[in-house]
């Protein structure tokens, strides 16, 4: 498939002019559109990544999904590790833009030591329903999904098999192909919480995420599924750990050990994770640089929900809020999806401490509110 690309990008680049080709971005809120102008299209669309890549693959996701005009998507991916170097020219400020100033000077700092986290192990279930720690990683070598051959894909896989089977204790698990599930399994394990969709979104299908589905997709799980990986998703892996109820710190932990087994697993057979100083970890999409982690729970606010000041709290202490059914959800009966807005720029430690100290102060403006009381003195400052 890359020689096919390839090929293609000789012809037109011979063929058609920059101006004949240049994307119609005039109805588009996304950071790609924002940067992609003719003069940079015309710089860029000659060039590709050693796989490949090339700038139609970066930007065809933003290309067919505007955004929405007050919520600006990212409308770029990457097709592999190199691409953030290839298309530095858009992707320094589409990064910068997305992640709150971020320079292409700028370092990252990885922090997966959870004796570092303070506290975590007191959110109050009556509110806090459950908690969970994610992040994505790319195995460097091969093609990311939105590029990856089908062969390549079936590597990544099998390499995951073989490295997971090998933990052992509370992490023991097994892999279950997406092929190999019933319709009826599969739908369970999504209205549990425990799986990716099926490929609906926008994101996977435009981008080509969603090509040869399901082949070479599945879910490797624990017994009692408190950590999960997910194989050829939007990611080469998403490393999940989650349990019931607010105790951030235990979930944090199992995600700290679990992961750093897993980099062990891989570097052990010759493949390590795409990381770099700049980006931290390399992965699909911008948005998800550097931690790529998301640690959020499922959170009961009905009242806080309904206030004023409920957008502004949020902000100020750098959270994010979805529905429970996942991204693009809404809320139903008060609970909330609450997380870290950030991932580059924060340490992993960092960022689940922004969530667990947040999700405390939440749940006691909750609990004012239910006693009729006023939350003014609780209003934190920004962070
Ligand atoms: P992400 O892409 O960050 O992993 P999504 O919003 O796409 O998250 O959700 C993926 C799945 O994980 C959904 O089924 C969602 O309900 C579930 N999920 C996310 N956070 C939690 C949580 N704190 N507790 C239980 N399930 C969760
Ligand atoms: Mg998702």
């Amino acid at each position: 498939m890359y020689e096919r690309s390839k090929d293609l990008l000789q012809l037109n680049l011979t063929r058609m002019s920059a101006e004949e080709e240049y994307p119609d971005l005039s109805q588009h809120n996304n950071h790609m559109a924002k940067f992609l102008t003719l003069d940079m299209y015309k710089e860029l669309r000659g060039r590709a990544t050693s796989s490949g890549f090339t700038l139609e693959g970066l930007i065809q996701t933003g290309v067919d999904n505007p955004g929405h005009p007050f919520i600006m998507t990212v409308g770029c991916v990457a097709g592999d590790e190199e691409t953030y170097e290839v298309f530095k020219e858009l992707l320094d400020p589409v990064i910068e833009d997305r992640h709150g100033g971020y320079k292409p000077s700028d370092k990252h700092k990885t922090d997966l030591n959870p004796a570092n986290l303070k506290g975590g192990d007191d959110l109050d279930p009556n509110y806090v329903l459950s908690s969970r720690v994610r992040t994505g990683r790319s195995i460097r070598g091969f093609c990311l999904p939105p590029h990856c051959s089908r062969g390549e894909r079936r590597a990544v896989e099998k390499l995951s098999i073989e490295a997971l089977d090998s933990l052992s204790g509370d992490l023991k698990g097994k892999y279950y192909a997406l092929k190999n599930m019933t319709d009826a399994e599969q739908q369970q394990l999504i209205d549990d919480h425990f799986l990716f969709d099926k490929p609906v979104s926008p994101l996977l299908l435009a981008s080509g995420m969603a090509r040869d589905w399901p082949d070479a997709r599945g879910i490797w799980h624990n017994d009692n599924k408190t950590f999960l990986v997910w194989v050829n998703e939007e990611d080469h892996l998403r490393v999940i750990s989650m349990q019931k109820g607010g105790n951030m710190k235990e979930v944090f932990n199992r995600f700290c050990t679990g992961l750093t087994k897993i980099e062990t697993l891989f570097k052990d057979r010759g493949h390590a994770f795409m990381w770099n100083e700049h980006l931290g970890y390399v992965l699909t999409c911008p948005s998800n640089l550097g931690t790529g982690l998301r640690a959020g729970v499922h959170v009961k606010l009905p009242n806080m929900s309904k206030h004023a000041k409920f957008e502004e709290v949020l902000k100020r202490l750098r959270l994010q809020k979805r529905g429970t059914g996942g991204v693009d959800t809404a809320a139903v009966g008060g609970v909330f999806d609450i997380s870290n807005a950030d991932r580059l720029g924060f340490s992993e430690v960092e960022l689940v401490q922004m969530v667990v100290d947040g999700v405390r102060l939440l749940v006691d403006m909750e609990k004012k509110l239910e006693k009729g009381q006023s939350i003014d003195d609780l209003m934190p400052a920004q962070k």
